[in-house]
């Protein structure tokens, strides 16, 4: 099953990149595997998946430890201050810096760890009040505190958009993101790249690429249900 559904969602991505007239190559598929047990991402590696996308931290290092050989990990979920420690050493990318103090605590770990941490911001496209995520018209000040940090390095934007009935919906959330990031880019910041546009889900992923994503992440659409009562 993992298979196909694998084989069925890079289809749909192939087939939105030619509608969008986009070079496939740029667009990368994060396998969402929060829930997941291990024996299905390593059945996935198998198939040439590189890219893993956790929510939470715990699960990540647990999944990290475990297994058998090195793949990408993404941090997709809010992030806890008092987590980052676990992780920055970790993984290639975090998708959920959505706060100053957040943004501080990843810089003075990456500093102890002696690395560099890849970020995106992510930004509440939709203004939802039950969203993680800095207000599009606060993210020039947002990066003008952090560009001077020497162990964070910024690739991007990310968003969660709305939960929707129809993909559609979300059309102008995705193009808002894009204009931003364009807007952002714009303005040639030292040490901030706007490389990564990190939108869409299994729901929207399709319209997402479309409108200019580089990343999305696909959990349900290649695992299947998540049974959260495990
Ligand atoms: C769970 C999750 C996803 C994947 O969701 P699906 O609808 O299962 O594809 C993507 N991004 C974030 C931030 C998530 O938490």
């Amino acid at each position: 099953m993992l298979k196909e559904n694998l084989e069925n969602v890079q289809n749909e991505i192939l087939k939105a990149c030619k509608k969008a007239n986009r070079n496939p190559e740029e667009v990368t598929l994060i396998a969402v595997s929060k829930t997941k047990p291990l024996e299905d991402i390593e059945e996935l590696m198998t198939y040439g998946v590189q890219e893993y996308g956790e929510n939470k931290v715990q699960e990540l290092v647990d999944k990290y430890e475990r297994i058998s050989s090195p793949v990408n990990w993404h941090l997709i979920g809010h992030l806890q201050t008092n987590k980052v420690k676990y992780i920055v050493d970790k993984v290639k990318l975090i998708h959920s810096v959505d706060s100053l103090h957040l943004a501080k605590e990843i810089n003075k770990e990456a500093a102890k760890k002696n690395v560099i941490v890849n970020i995106l911001i992510q930004v509440n496209v939709a203004n939802e009040d039950t969203k993680f995520g800095i207000a599009c018209e606060e993210v020039y000040d947002f990066i003008e505190n952090i560009k001077e940090m020497e162990h964070i390095c910024v690739k991007g934007l990310m968003t969660i958009a709305p939960f929707v009935e129809e993909a559609e919906e979300n059309r102008c959330h995705f193009k808002k993101l894009y204009q931003l990031s364009l807007d952002i880019k714009s303005k040639n910041y030292d040490n901030i790249d706007m490389s990564v546009l990190s939108m869409g889900m299994t729901n929207d992923y399709k319209v997402a690429i479309e409108e200019g994503a580089t990343m999305v992440r696909v959990g349900t659409g290649i695992f299947g249900e998540r049974n959260y009562n495990l």
